[in-house]
């Protein structure tokens, strides 16, 4: 049998990227613990960004860079979030094998394949149709069967499958919108970031009370992508 030298040295050389990424994510967990309340992520979390290609979610162009621990264009104007972040977010919101999640800001699909080795069912909604449905092409030529993805306006949520156990929203609003509080489970957690386009944005984490009411954490600065659509 032929053996194709190129490409094995490639993946494992993306694989050495991807282990030594995970310390600079252990690092920065590290470093910021007094703010998130963390100083170490969950080994299902870490084991979770150890096992999804990034440098797949990428384009062409970025390849090299798949695993630097910063954020990267996907095109029109939006970009994959930083690992350290993707992980954070994912570690705040203490996911279960049996939940099923609400991601609104799909992208590049990346964070939407991360939570999906953790949950049962990963449902993604993003506003802007041709990176919905390369996300969606993406991560269904990747195996990840437990991924829906919708085009549509994230701010109305995704009322058909609600409740969710978890909600994460990879766009800054400047509130969150209340129709994804309406379809949180009682009990469960909303990682969002909020800010003005202008000024400075927050990473918060919210939790839902049994009376339908919500706690809000303030963790630290971050700087995403602005919502569109309807708030
Ligand atoms: N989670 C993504 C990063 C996405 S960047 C990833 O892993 O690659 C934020 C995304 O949110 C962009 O693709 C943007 O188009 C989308 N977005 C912005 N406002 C939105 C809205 N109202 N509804 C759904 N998606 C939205």
């Amino acid at each position: 049998m032929m053996h194709n030298f190129q490409s094995g040295s490639s993946a494992d050389n993306f694989a050495r990227q991807r282990r030594r990424l995970l310390d600079e994510i252990a690092d920065d967990a590290a470093m910021t613990a007094i703010d998130t309340g963390r100083s170490a992520f969950s080994g299902k979390v870490m084991a979770a960004l150890g096992s999804v290609d990034r440098h797949r979610f990428v384009s062409d162009e970025q390849i090299y860079s798949a695993y630097a621990n910063h954020p990267l264009p996907i095109g029109h104007g939006q970009t994959i979030s930083q690992p350290y972040i993707v992980a954070l977010m994912t570690d705040l919101l203490d996911l279960e094998k049996t939940d099923r999640v609400l991601e609104i800001g799909t992208g590049s699909g990346y964070q939407a394949a991360v939570l999906s080795e953790l949950v049962e069912h990963v449902y993604s909604v993003e506003i802007v149709a041709a990176l919905g449905e390369r996300a969606r092409a993406k991560l269904n030529d990747l195996g990840y069967t437990n991924v829906s993805v919708k085009i549509g306006d994230g701010w109305e949520g995704w009322p058909e499958h609600a409740p969710y156990d978890a909600i994460i929203v990879t766009a800054a609003p400047e509130e969150i919108p209340p129709a994804l509080v309406q379809q949180l489970k009682p009990g469960g957690k909303i990682v969002i970031p909020l800010g003005s386009i202008f000024g400075a944005q927050e990473l918060v984490l919210a939790t839902k009370y049994p009376d339908g009411g919500i706690v809000t954490r303030r963790l630290l600065p971050v700087s995403f992508v602005p919502f569109t659509g309807g708030n």
